[in-house]
């Protein structure tokens, strides 16, 4: 679900996004649900106001460029031991 900041623009009322509009589908969410990742990017990244946009994965999304599950929001690569 995207959450939204009650932001005004010329005394009026606008909802601004602050969320990713992936964070309920990316497999990150997984990988901290199984305590392999830390919520640190979630909350730098995915969560934040406006940083969600310098996300590696967010821009290949954008792309439509195909990318691995393990890849973290700077680029590098988790080294993940799921059970
Ligand atoms: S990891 Fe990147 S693409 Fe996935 S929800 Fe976070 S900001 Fe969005």
């Amino acid at each position: 679900m995207k959450s939204f900041r009650t932001i005004y623009k010329n005394d009026v009322k606008v909802l601004r996004e602050m969320t990713c509009k992936w964070i309920t589908l990316c497999p990150l969410r997984e990988y901290e649900r199984d305590g392999a990742i830390s919520l640190k990017w979630k909350k730098e990244y995915c969560e934040s106001e406006l940083n969600w946009r310098h996300c590696k994965r967010y821009q290949l999304e954008e792309e439509c460029i195909p990318h691995r599950d393990n890849m973290m929001p700077d680029g590098s690569f988790a080294d993940l031991k799921m059970t």
